[in-house]
């Protein structure tokens, strides 16, 4: 899950229209907030469920860019409720309390709580089980995170290999832009490939700047 600024500010008549949908895709980059899939088979997802607040049913803000099997193994029961609200990545960066890691061994996603907020806790908590879910099948009858697992494991390959012929190529200069531009927002599961810079004080030395 990354953080996301709206710069779309459609008039939106019904939430299904055209025009919402071009703009969500604007604003998402076309990747599912949950999972952050690139896909053009999307949703578009009330944050807070329309029949628990049919005010806010045709709120731009409420509106965002999912993925179908997301939307459809995200619980119906999911921020009716302040105890069982998911952090809102269009207002708070998940990733500053949430750390993603594809553990290749154990044929897992490790969602990891890196920090605590007193005010957030119960956000975060939640914000977890969803990504266990959606990652690893928690609590979950679909088995749609397969799928998913190995697209991330397969995108998550390719970005390896880039990294090792940074590391060994004396001619660096093509290779950098190749990962700066697979560390932008508009890259797939980019919380993933930040979080392998990160854990990596030489490569994060290089490329920490760029996200
Ligand atoms: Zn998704």
């Amino acid at each position: 899950m990354i953080k996301i600024e709206r710069n779309e500010t459609p008039k939106v008549e019904h939430y299904s229209t055209s025009l919402v949908q071009e703009s969500l895709k604007k604003d998402f980059f076309r990747k599912c907030y949950i999972c952050e899939e690139v896909t053009r088979h999307f949703e578009v997802d009330h944050f807070y469920p329309k029949n628990y607040y049919p005010h806010l049913v045709n709120d731009y803000k409420n509106l965002f860019y999912c993925c179908q099997k997301c939307n459809k193994i995200k619980p119906k029961v999911i921020n009716t409720h302040s105890e069982n609200e998911i952090l809102n990545c269009c207002e708070i960066d998940p990733s500053e309390y949430i750390k993603l890691k594809l553990n290749i061994n154990a044929c897992k996603v490790d969602v990891t709580q890196i920090h605590t907020n007193d005010i957030l806790e119960y956000q975060i908590k939640e914000t977890i089980k969803l990504l266990n879910r959606v990652y690893n099948g928690e609590n979950s009858q679909s088995t749609s995170c397969a799928d998913l697992k190995d697209d991330i494991k397969e995108k998550m390959e390719e970005f390896g290999k880039k990294l090792d012929k940074y590391q060994t190529t004396k001619l660096k200069n093509a290779i950098v832009e190749e990962i700066k531009k697979e560390l932008t927002i508009e890259s797939s599961y980019v919380t993933f490939k930040r979080w392998i810079i990160r854990d990596n004080p030489k490569l994060n030395a290089t490329f920490g700047n760029y996200f």
